[in-house]
């Protein structure tokens, strides 16, 4: 799959709106990605999650991990092409960690995916459960980046697509110069 066919997934589930939108960072941006929208449709998730599994078949991974909420679909069907464990890190006291029992061996090769990395903040909080369980971290994955490539994970990553989309503060914001509604999406996942 090239990364148009990546967009056009996106595209025809709606989950890639063109409009005027208030980031949780505050930020203002002319588009927003709602992966959840792609991933409700089982058969792209697969697709999907297919062509981000081939890319690490080969790194022997024992355990897939993402940050909750935007990140479990993708980790499970990561997994399932890879047919290894999965995980995931939710938040406690504003703190991503490991519950409900899940654990990580010693040693054990993790691949953390996520969604779309915007920042990269949630990917980072994520690696470091993984250092603090004493995981090895392997690689990092998502299906699209929208940063352009300029998250700072502090690791290397692939993403099946990155688009370079334009983050303004609000005083340097042309779509508020120019009048434009503003929509504020409201979810977690655009901090990426
Ligand atoms: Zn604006």
């Amino acid at each position: 799959m090239t990364q148009e066919d990546i967009i056009d997934i996106y595209k025809k589930s709606g989950a890639l709106l063109e409009g005027h939108f208030e980031l949780s960072s505050g930020l203002h941006s002319p588009s927003y990605l709602q992966s959840a929208l792609v991933l409700q449709h089982p058969e792209y998730a697969s697709m999907l999650c297919k062509e981000l599994a081939e890319v690490f078949k080969d790194r022997k991974i024992e355990l897939v991990i993402a940050p909750a909420l935007g990140g479990i679909i993708v980790a499970y069907e990561v997994a399932r092409h890879l047919n290894v464990r999965t995980i995931f890190a939710e938040r406690e006291k504003g703190q991503l960690t490991l519950r409900r029992g899940f654990k990580i061996k010693e040693g054990e090769r993790t691949l953390v995916v996520e969604d779309v990395i915007t920042t990269g903040i949630s990917v980072k909080e994520t690696i470091e459960v993984v250092e603090k369980n004493k995981g090895m971290l392997v690689g990092v994955g998502s299906l699209i980046d929208r940063s352009g490539g300029k998250a700072e994970i502090g690791h290397p990553y692939h993403s099946l697509a990155v688009l370079n989309v334009p983050a303004y503060k609000p005083t340097d914001c042309p779509l508020c110069k120019s009048g434009k509604k503003i929509t504020k999406p409201g979810s977690r996942d655009l901090r990426g």
